[in-house]
């Protein structure tokens, strides 16, 4: 295989966008980090990405390097199929035809792709669920989101909305979820949630110690038995089982990736959570249960796969 091919990858998130050279086989060979600045508003931000897919494959021609695709993994709601982002709260993307403006931009063939999707496909092909066929990614953040990944494919929906399992009911009477709905899996679960409830029932302590919290610091003072954060912390272990035993009757996958920042707590998290999912199970097949292998990598290399599959669809179809 010629080894000075590469794959133009940005990822880009509401506050910074990870970039990479990412070669065929799924390495990369240079990194970098740009900000978002998404408070500019759209049309600047895509400005910035392109700027910054020119620069990177410059960077690769300066090294001697091939770009022959480039990969763009987007938050929110995507069209893969027509390379549009339709929509995203913390970017501000409204029916932006992205794909088609970097691929004239660059004169490259240029796929888009949504963030946690890729990140799925990658883990999936490259990391933590390599080899597993039938794959549930699952990224718990600020909000909690999921791939489904058969045989090295990301399922995108009918309308580019496919794995918002942070969405599921989980808790009829529970808060009131930024999507309008009350008892959504990740207004008990997400890492910023579990943080929130915290933070609102430390408040309504006698010592009235109510500071922000993260969740990582809330697995902690669990761990050291503080009551209120063993108490908050198994309730949301309790709700993503939950959200899990629905994914499992729906997908029956065998392995269940964790990624994001809450999967970072490790064997605090997946113990307990595998215990939960394990009570769920009735004549469903238990799933393994994992900790992402890629961190967030996982974007960027999904956003390279995804183009380098684009461009062998596009290759065959020109070969009949
Ligand atoms: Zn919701």
């Amino acid at each position: 295989m010629d080894t000075d091919r590469v794959v133009v990858a940005l990822d880009v998130g509401g506050t910074g966008m990870k970039c990479a050279l990412v070669r065929p086989d799924g390495v990369a060979v240079r990194t970098e980090r740009h900000p978002t600045n998404a408070a500019r508003g759209p049309a600047a931000v895509v400005g910035t990405i392109l700027d910054v897919a020119v620069g990177l494959a410059d960077k690769a021609r300066a090294d001697g390097l091939t770009p022959i695709a480039l990969g763009i993994a987007v938050p929110g709601v995507v069209d893969e199929a027509r390379g549009v982002a339709v929509w995203s709260a913390n970017v501000g993307f409204r029916d932006v035809p992205l794909r088609d403006l970097a691929a004239k931009r660059l004169g490259l063939p240029t796929a888009l792709g949504h963030d946690v999707r890729v990140g799925g496909l990658a883990e999936a092909r490259l990391g933590a669920g390599r080899g597993a066929g039938h794959v549930l990614f699952v990224a718990i953040g600020t909000g909690i989101a999921a791939a489904h990944v058969i045989d090295g494919t990301a399922a995108v929906g009918a309308h580019g909305a496919a794995g918002e399992i942070g969405h599921i009911l989980v808790r009829p009477d529970g808060p009131r979820c930024g999507c309008g709905r009350p008892g959504c899996l990740e207004t008990i679960a997400s890492a910023a949630a579990i943080g929130r409830r915290y933070a609102e029932l430390a408040g309504a302590a006698p010592d009235g110690t109510a500071t922000a919290v993260t969740a990582a610091e809330v697995a902690e003072r669990a761990a050291a038995g503080e009551p209120l954060a063993a108490r908050v912390w198994q309730d949301a272990i309790e709700a993503l089982a939950d959200g899990l035993a629905s994914g499992q009757a729906l997908f029956d996958v065998s392995t269940i990736v964790l990624g994001g920042g809450l999967a970072q707590a490790g064997d605090r998290l997946l113990v307990p959570l595998r215990a939960a999912v394990h009570e769920r199970m009735t004549f469903h097949r238990e799933p393994r249960l994992v900790a992402a292998a890629l961190g967030d990598e996982a974007g960027c290399l999904g956003a390279a796969l995804l183009a380098l599959d684009a461009l062998r669809v596009h290759d065959h179809e020109e070969k009949r």
